[in-house]
């Protein structure tokens, strides 16, 4: 088939706006007429800052960042965020604590034993990380903190396996969560792309009070960035690699409070880590690192962020209005295939919880005649036929997921929308 034959709806890395990826085949051959192309050209030129800034300007834009706020382009994937977060929060905590602990005392901290010591106590009694656990990409992340802090820094408030029978698919109430006193970081993942779950909206209960203070909230937007508005402000850090809403696999976006950086924090002295007990983070997962250094301490894929700033560029010209623009061609996009897929219940079953079902993976099993499998595997190969692709469910949970990023089409998901119909009457 060709490109045009066919609508995918994969689970990522997504399909990018066939118009983008032909400008970028040329730019890859020749940059603005400069004859080299553009993943050629250093990393250190003008022309590489250019695009990072331009890129950083256009995200911004979109999301309604604020200044107070950094863009750092990483690598690592939104996995290496799982690793990232906890050393950069968790660091940030010890070096706030430092600041209570050893107020104006200035020198080298082992010359106030007592002081260290006191922070050794802080650190061994009260550094929590919380986890709100709500699918496999949150239980990921919440492993990899406890791999690197131990178990006894992590908390997990919330697992809604726990009230689900074991499954995930639901969001536990919040009157049920157990947040800590003063957690380095409460985490969640707001779209659990295997799961099909998607937070509603932004918790109440790690809003900030009227003084604008509130809990650290760091959440993984790896799945639903750019699909609707968020308050930026609630947040601390929001991450999320690239290949399913803004561009290709390669880059990796945090939007980090100001706040957390230098001047205001800087990390701990590796010395003073080690003396803790705490892991010391690899030079180039120091957030501080990629901010000192406009996200070039080392080579950058330049290219990768072109491509990104390019579907930038692309959704500011589609919608004057912005993320808003976007989030209403989205919304529309799921409820038509929620819509056909309720439409029949006896021959479909949307998997998680109607009130956190995900706009962006739509997770529903088969259950046409006595046989799932063969149901499913009919509906596969007919979909297929028909040029709907890539919507075969994650291997953990089987069924089928159909994955409604920014690059489907509307008449896509109509066409996604009348096969579910015209499978269920067949
Ligand atoms: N978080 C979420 C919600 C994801 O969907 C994914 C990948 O699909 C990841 C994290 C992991 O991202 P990466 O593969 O970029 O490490």
């Amino acid at each position: 088939p060709s490109r045009s034959d066919i609508t995918y709806f994969g689970a990522g890395p997504a399909l990018l706006p066939t118009d983008v990826l032909e400008e970028a085949a040329g730019a890859l051959l020749n940059y603005n007429a400069t004859g080299l192309g553009v993943a050629e050209h250093s990393h250190r030129s003008a022309l590489a800052a250019g695009i990072i800034n331009q890129a950083k300007a256009d995200l911004a834009s979109c999301l309604d960042i604020p200044d107070d706020y950094e863009i750092l382009f990483m690598q690592g994937g939104g996995t290496g965020q799982f690793s990232t977060s906890v050393y950069n929060f968790a660091g940030a905590w010890v070096a706030r604590k430092y600041k209570e602990i050893f107020g104006d005392v200035q020198g080298d901290p082992t010359d106030h034993p007592e002081l260290l010591n006191q922070l050794k106590q802080a650190v061994d009694d009260e550094l929590k990380i919380d986890y709100l656990v709500t699918g496999g990409w949150s239980q990921k992340a919440s492993v990899e903190g406890e791999r690197l802090l131990g178990s006894k820094h992590i908390n997990i408030a919330a697992d809604a396996r726990k009230t689900n029978g074991g499954k995930f698919g639901i969001i536990p109430d919040e009157s049920t969560w157990k947040l800590s006193e003063n957690a380095a970081l409460v985490y969640f993942c707001d779209n659990e792309t295997v799961d099909g779950v998607e937070f509603p909206t932004f918790p109440k209960s790690l809003e900030p009070g009227p003084d604008g203070k509130g809990p650290i909230v760091v959440a993984d937007m790896s799945s639903n960035i750019l699909t609707r508005k968020i308050p930026v402000r609630n947040f601390s850090a929001i991450f999320f690699g690239a290949q399913k809403n803004l561009g290709m696999t390669g880059i990796t976006v945090v939007v980090i409070k100001k706040s957390f950086l230098p001047p205001t924090i800087s990390q701990p002295s590796p010395t003073l880590m080690r003396y803790l007990g705490l892991p010391v983070p690899p030079i180039i997962f120091q957030y501080e690192t990629a901010a000192k250094n406009n996200s070039l301490y080392n080579t950058l894929s330049i290219f990768d962020v072109y491509v990104a700033g390019q579907v930038l560029k692309k959704l500011l010209r589609i919608y004057p209005n912005k993320v808003e623009g976007q989030q209403a061609v989205t919304d529309k996009k799921a409820r038509l295939i929620y819509d056909a897929i309720e439409a029949f219940p006896e021959i479909y079953k949307i998997i998680p919880n109607k009130a956190v079902r995900s706009r962006m993976n739509i997770c529903f099993r088969v259950t046409k005649g006595d046989d799932i499998d063969a149901a499913e595997k009919a509906f596969l190969e007919e979909a297929t036929a028909q040029g709907l692709t890539g919507l075969k469910g994650h291997r953990s949970l089987g069924g089928i997921r159909a994955s409604n990023y920014n690059s489907v089409p509307l008449e896509g998901a109509e066409k996604l929308a009348t096969f579910i119909r015209g499978f269920a009457t067949s």
